[in-house]
This record gives C-alpha cells, sequence and structure tokens, in this order.
C-alpha cells in the first residue's frame, strides 16, 4: 500500500511529518495513515511538475505520450482487483463497483491514448492570404482536485486527458480517500511516465488547495467536489486568471411519464439514486411521477429498494455499503429527523457506517430534503399533472447537472429534454457517464466538462499561427 506523496517518481514522507489516519467505514476503525501533505509539499511538487514539462513532456512525439498511456492502462488492468480493494476499504464502496470502477479507470487511459492523435488544429482561409493555422498546445502545470466518492475513476479522467494533452499534473485526492490515487501515481512511474509528469499530493484541501491554486506556476486547476468550494476555487484562480473546470452539486431530476415502461423505470430508479449510498452527485433524487401511474410507481419502487442488498462492501451480492464517514451518515440522518412519510432511513448493524436506503413519498417542492443536496441514499417523489407544471418544478433548483426522462414518446423525450436545465440527461436509461461523450453541470452544478474530446480540449491553449507567403 502506497501511504507517502509520489513527487517526482517517488514516495516520501511529507515535509512536515504529519500524517492523516485512515477509517474503514464497513467497519468504523483506523486501517493506515497517509502522509499530509503541507505548503512546502506544493512548493516542491509544483516546481517539479514544472520542469518535468519545460524538460520533456510538453515536447514528446503524440505517439509517444499515446504509448505511455497505453502502458499505464495496461498496469492498471493488471493491478485493477488491488485498486478496487484499496477503494473498498477506503470509502467502503461495494466491491463489484470498485471492480467496474477499476476499470473504467484503465478505458479513460486508452481513450485519451487514441484521442491524443485527434487533438486536431485547422487551417483558416483569413481574408488577406498567407497560411494560417491552429495549435492545441499544453497548458503547463495543471492542479487537479478530485472529491472521495469515485476517487479512482475521477482521479483518472482528470490526469488522462492533461497528461494526454501534454501538460504536468499535481493530483490532490481527497484526505478521506487517497490510496487509489497514490497508487495511480506509482503505477505511472512503472509505466515509464518521467519523473513530476503526475504528482500526488493527499493533504487537507483547506491547507494546501490555495496554495496549488494561487501558484504562480499553475495554470489550469480542475476540481470535483462542493459548490461552497468550487466557489472558493473560482475566485481564488480569478486572480491569476487561471483556466478552470468545476463538477459541483447536485439534485437530479427522474422523470416517470404514463407511457413509460413503468417496470423498467421502478425497478432501475432505486440505484440510480441509492448507488453508491447516495454519494453520488448525479443521483437522481428528485422522482417526478405523472399522476395516472404514480401510485404503482411508488409500489414498485419500494419493493425494488427492498430488495437491495446493504451490508458488507466486500460481499459479491452487496450493492449499497456504508456512508463514507460516521459524519456522513449524520449529516444524512439530519433530513429524515422526525419526518413521519420517511420509508427505511435507519442504521444498520451495530458497527461501521450503514444506513438503510430511505424513501420520501409525497414531498413538497419546499421541503428541504426536495431542495438540498443529501449525499446519501436518501429519494424523494412527487406526482406531476402536466408537463409545463414539472418542468417549472424540474429547474426550480439551483444545480443542473443530470437527470432521466422516461418515456416512449420520441417527441415528447426530445421537448423535454431540451427544457431540462442540465448538463447531461438520458432518455429511458439512467446512466450520466461516457468516456466518449462530455461530463458537467450548469448553474450551481459547475462549468466546463470532464471527459469526451471536451475535456481534452480544456487542457489545452489554442494558439492562431500566420505565416505571410509574400
Ligand atoms: P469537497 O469538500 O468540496 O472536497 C472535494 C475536494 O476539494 C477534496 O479533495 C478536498 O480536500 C478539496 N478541498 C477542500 N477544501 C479545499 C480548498 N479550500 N481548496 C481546494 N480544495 C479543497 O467535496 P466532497 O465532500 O469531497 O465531495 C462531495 C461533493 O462533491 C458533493 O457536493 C458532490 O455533489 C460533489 N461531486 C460532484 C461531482 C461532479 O462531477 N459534478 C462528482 C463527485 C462529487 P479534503 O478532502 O482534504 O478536504
Amino acid at each position: 500500500m502506497i501511504t507517502g506523496l509520489i513527487i517526482d517518481g517517488c514516495e516520501r514522507a511529507g515535509a512536515s511529518g504529519r500524517t492523516t489516519p485512515l477509517i474503514n467505514p464497513a467497519t468504523g476503525e483506523v486501517f493506515c495513515e497517509t502522509a499530509a501533505a503541507s505548503a512546502a509539499d506544493v512548493e516542491t511538487a509544483v516546481a517539479g511538475a514544472q520542469r518535468a514539462f519545460e524538460q520533456g513532456w510538453r515536447d514528446l512525439a503524440p505517439g509517444k505520450r499515446a504509448e505511455a498511456l497505453l502502458r499505464l492502462a495496461a498496469l492498471i488492468r493488471e493491478n485493477a482487483e488491488e485498486i478496487a480493494r484499496l477503494d473498498m476499504q477506503n470509502v467502503g464502496k461495494p466491491i463489484t463497483d470498485a471492480r467496474a470502477e477499476a476499470a473504467l479507470g484503465a478505458r479513460i487511459f486508452e481513450y485519451y491514448a487514441g484521442a491524443i492523435a485527434r487533438l486536431c488544429g485547422e487551417t483558416i482561409p483569413v481574408a488577406g492570404g498567407g497560411f494560417d493555422f491552429t495549435l492545441r498546445q499544453p497548458v503547463g502545470v495543471a492542479v487537479l482536485i478530485a472529491p472521495w466518492n469515485f476517487p479512482f475513476p475521477i482521479a483518472c479522467w482528470k490526469a488522462a486527458p492533461a497528461l494526454a494533452a501534454g501538460n504536468c499534473a499535481v493530483l490532490k485526492p481527497a484526505s478521506l480517500s487517497p490510496l487509489s490515487a497514490l497508487r495511480l501515481g506509482a503505477l505511472a512511474s512503472e509505466a515509464g511516465i518521467p519523473p513530476g509528469v503526475l504528482q500526488v499530493l493527499p493533504g487537507p484541501g483547506g491547507e494546501i488547495g490555495d496554495a496549488l491554486v494561487t501558484h504562480p506556476l499553475t495554470r489550469k486547476v480542475s476540481f470535483t467536489g462542493s459548490t461552497a468550494i468550487g466557489r472558493r476555487i473560482m475566485e481564488l484562480a480569478a486572480r491569476g486568471l487561471k483556466r478552470i473546470s468545476l463538477e459541483l452539486g447536485g439534485k437530479s431530476p427522474n422523470i416517470v411519464f404514463a407511457d413509460a415502461d413503468l417496470q423498467k423505470a421502478a425497478s432501475s430508479s432505486p440505484m440510480s439514486v441509492f448507488g453508491n449510498a447516495g454519494q453520488d452527485c448525479c443521483a437522481r433524487s428528485r422522482i417526478f411521477v405523472e399522476r395516472p401511474v404514480y401510485g404503482r410507481f411508488v409500489e414498485k419502487f419500494i419493493e425494488a429498494a427492498r430488495g437491495l442488498v446493504v451490508g458488507d462492501p466486500e460481499r459479491e451480492q452487496t450493492r449499497i455499503g456504508p456512508l463514507v464517514s460516521a459524519a456522513q451518515r449524520e449529516s444524512v440522518e439530519e433530513f429524515l429527523l422526525n419526518d413521519h412519510r420517511v420509508l427505511g432511513g435507519e442504521r444498520v448493524g451495530g458497527r461501521g457506517f450503514y444506513l438503510r436506503p430511505a424513501t420520501i413519498p409525497g414531498c413538497d417542492t419546499t421541503d428541504k430534503v426536495w431542495r438540498e443536496e443529501v449525499f446519501g441514499p436518501v429519494a424523494c417523489i412527487r406526482p406531476f399533472d402536466t408537463e409545463e407544471a414539472m418542468l417549472r418544478e424540474v429547474n426550480d433548483s439551483p444545480y443542473g447537472l443530470s437527470g432521466s426522462i422516461w418515456t416512449n414518446d420520441l417527441k415528447r423525450a426530445l421537448r423535454v429534454a431540451r427544457r431540462v436545465e442540465s448538463g447531461v440527461l438520458s432518455v429511458n436509461s439512467h446512466s450520466s457517464v461516457h468516456v466518449e461523450a462530455p461530463f458537467g453541470g450548469c448553474k450551481q452544478s459547475g462549468l466546463g466538462r470532464d471527459l469526451g474530446m471536451s475535456a481534452l480540449e480544456g487542457y489545452t491553449e489554442l494558439k492562431n499561427v500566420f505565416i505571410a507567403e509574400e
């Protein structure tokens, strides 16, 4: 297990010597300690990344960069079980989910290894003659700040496009979940990616975050986390006019029309909000059901939710593991306090931070639990009568990340998809993340996009070059 900082290709203790204890959410017990970076480590890591950038990574032939990323992807596949177990132990992720996420990490590096060849400029017929073309150049040192809910895939979907475009990066995992990111840093070295290209710095965000964002040598900040910290990063980044991309909170709708395949919608909807114990920015936690099928939907939803196995993340049949921490569970429970409508929501087991999924039918649009991001396994359901009224309620939220529409009427699906204020949306499906497609939000859910070609372009500077021909 890697527990030190990864700086310039080596594992080392932090300059301050401080460490962070990690608690296994399934047991509530400390299982290891990792080094905690301080401002002095930020200096060393950023200087090392800048050196690696200037001394070769930015100028490496695209094919060579692609080969390096493919070697890293292969190593991720070889070590997938170990990576999955790190996230299982570190954040309580069910092992089947953790395995899928480790494999996703490998796919992301494979995709961006291929995408390098498609990072094209264009030639532009400028009016006065001459030859004009654009170049996509790396921006320099990128700061990648990741949350704890999907530690490995989010680290990969930030690091892969950053490196593919020729940047070097300092990756700061969440303090609760540094282990798989540290493993990624070590695997990058094994894959022959030069020292300094990918630095991994676990440490308290409140302390080293500002130093990373305001450092004169960092040129881009890609952040995934809460809206409050995103706002702070935007303010700090404005001082240095840095590029930013922010993937923030959500309160996504799940819209079920009466003509939908009700069985499919109702049986798949519980995992769209309770998956990852509800700690998912895309959780479809506001469910709108057209009145004629409301009663039947709620019945089927509750039946499907009851069938979800809550428990030990190591068991293959577990669908819902513990919440990440005692504090996270308490913050979810506060939303349920004294609400007589709640079905479920009880603690499970004598140890660990388990909570049975909670369903709240008949929610009102003014309820706190309906309006705020819970980041736990809580589903709110409400009937609707007309498309117009429903859309007003859907968009009456500060967030705009994801969502689903269930209908067999294609025209309606298109009409509603256009009107929902969100960055991603799915029809007759609950999937939000596709490696090849842009992912991100609007309004208080953030700006900029991860994944797809959009993310790759986001790590580049678009330069225009004009060559006089006379
Ligand atoms: P968070 O508290 O905002 O933390 C996210 C990351 O930011 C962590 O690495 C954290 O480090 C770091 N951080 C904390 N203070 C910082 C500062 N002043 N400057 C720079 N970095 C700082 O969020 P979280 O509790 O980990 O994650 C939950 C939130 O993330 C939810 O709102 C969720 O919706 C959102 N999220 C969004 C997406 C998306 O794609 N839109 C995906 C996943 C999660 P420490 O851990 O050391 O504090």
